[in-house]
């Protein structure tokens, strides 16, 4: 029996452009001479490196160990020498630098010792949870949350269902559908693995139903315990608590987490990386990334972790005439960057190129309410522009500005080209830093209070008659004093006695 599917509000059918770069095998991209990997590649704390410059290293070595629970081990994705530890451009929309490991690639690719996990249905879920952290397995739909961890909520929570998101709803995006369509058999095995993880009741693996391709090949491999499911083509019906809602007709609430309805979701590459993680020993070194846009050749690659977006962009026939921009992710919720040295990364799905248009002026809002029909979320993006436009932060917040899951529908809709989502994303920054600078000052005043409570004992203590003692210690202490006393008048008496005998 067909399962019954839900809907989510808003949304938008959006123009594809997925038949630039889904017709072809996703090609290796060839080995860089030197890999950039950043310390933090994930959600939570940076790793911590484990070896020093001049270290020879080998593909799949832990280079920077996990530094705390939500943080996660770097390798290295091939073999060679360790050439420097230091700061370098990474993908980030400040366009700052940060920590990275630098590898000189020695060209031989040899891997390291890997254990693999035999009959992973025989081994406890806790230890398929520890497999996953060690072999660096985060999000890789993007978000780049640790994995482990959201398999750790399944371990504790009660899971009704595992949902494997394959919904690649953002245009331009493929790299989910060509891992689909070659490595089928990783994501369905993966899926098990995580199902029995999280020792979940109902595993799904989710698509849309516009990716025939990926239905047939996904379709010959699950058996009944697991459901196919394709659902409309909406964007953005990937997003996780839009695709909860269509799948099991459940709300994440405000705030809360898929767990909190008894769903843990991930994505299917995240499910691929652990069938190799649990099967293999292999730990996530590569990727498949979409290059897609204004290149010669859009196309998935298969790309080391670490290697330069130049060197992709430049396998896919891009030359820089100056006037496109480069855009990690896809049209709508990715990130534009300037420095195309920066390295691939576990979060990388797509590098897009876009011819760089001027914006057009942003016009006043005139309340059409476009914006407010499109959102997937409910939300009154006209009320948070004011209050974001206006600087008043809180009343935004208060119109749940944290629920915004930029997705860029409400900007792309608004006739007055409104950047809503610049507003958005720099209300919710100022909000943090309130936050942030609140607990600090909290923090100070505790530690203030405290110092003053004490100081105030102190003095209370000194100002306090001593209670009269009565105890045999300070009677003796009485009696000695007393004696010491007697001694010195017998002295005293003597010296003048004597005095008086010499005169
Ligand atoms: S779509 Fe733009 S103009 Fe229309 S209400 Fe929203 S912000 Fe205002
Ligand atoms: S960006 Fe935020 S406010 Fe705008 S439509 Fe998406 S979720 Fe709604």
């Amino acid at each position: 029996m067909s399962r019954q599917l839900h809907t989510f509000p808003g949304g938008l059918k959006l123009a594809t452009f997925k038949h630039l770069s889904d017709s072809e095998m996703a090609q290796q991209q060839a080995l860089p001479e030197r890999l950039i990997l950043p310390l933090q590649q994930h959600i939570g704390i940076p790793a911590e490196p484990v070896v020093r410059i001049g270290d020879q290293v080998l593909k799949g070595q832990v280079i920077a160990r996990a530094n705390g629970y939500v943080s996660l081990p770097v390798h290295a994705s091939t073999s060679g020498r360790i050439i420097d530890i230091g700061d370098y451009p990474v993908p980030h929309p400040s366009g700052l630098n940060a920590p990275c490991i630098v590898i000189e690639a020695d060209g031989l690719d040899q891997w390291g010792e890997i254990t693999p996990t035999h009959e992973y249905a025989s081994v406890d879920p806790q230890e398929l949870q520890t497999v996953i952290c060690e072999c660096g397995i985060s999000g890789l739909g993007g978000a780049g949350f640790p994995a482990h961890v959201k398999i750790r909520e399944g371990v504790d929570n009660a899971v009704d269902t595992l949902i494997i998101n394959g919904v690649e709803c953002e245009p331009y995006i493929t790299c989910d559908a060509r891992l689909i369509q070659e490595k089928a058999q990783y994501v369905v095995a993966g899926t098990r693995m995580i199902g029995h993880a999280v020792q979940a009741r109902h595993c799904v693996i989710a698509i849309e139903d516009d990716m025939p391709a990926s239905y047939q090949a996904l379709a010959e491999l699950v058996g009944e315990d697991i459901e196919l499911v394709t659902v409309p083509a909406r964007y953005p019906a990937g997003g996780e608590k839009q695709l909860i809602q269509v799948i099991t007709g459940k709300t994440v609430p405000s705030g809360g987490l898929p767990i909190h309805v008894g769903i843990v979701m991930h994505n299917v590459a995240t499910a691929a990386a652990v069938y190799r993680a649990v099967t293999r020993g292999e730990p996530i070194i590569s990727r498949y990334v979409t290059i897609s846009g204004n290149v010669e050749r859009p196309r998935n690659l298969q790309v080391l972790l670490g290697t330069p977006v130049k060197d992709c962009l430049a396998n896919c026939g891009f030359t820089d005439d100056g006037r496109s921009k480069i855009i990690l992710g896809g049209p709508m919720m990715g990130m534009r960057v300037r420095n195309p040295d920066i390295p691939i990364t576990k979060t990388t799905n797509c590098i897009l190129i876009q011819r760089h248009e001027p914006a057009p002026p942003a016009l006043p809002c005139i309340r059409c309410g476009r914006c407010a029909e499109v959102c997937p979320v409910r939300l009154q993006p006209q009320q948070l522009y004011w209050h974001a436009e206006s600087g008043n932060f809180r009343a935004a917040q208060s119109y749940h500005l944290f629920d915004c899951i930029e997705c860029g529908l409400c900007a792309y809709v608004c006739p007055s080209h409104i950047p809503l989502v610049q507003y958005f994303r720099y209300a919710k920054s100022k909000v943090a830093e309130t936050e942030r600078r609140e607990r600090g000052a909290e923090y100070s005043l505790t530690r203030f209070l405290e110092k003053n409570a004490r100081a105030e004992r102190l003095r209370a203590d000194r100002a306090r008659p001593l209670p009269p003692d009565t105890s045999q210690a300070l009677a003796e202490k009485r009696s000695y004093i007393e004696a010491a006393v007697a001694r010195s008048k017998q002295k005293k008496e003597l010296l003048q006695k004597d005095q008086a005998d010499d005169d």
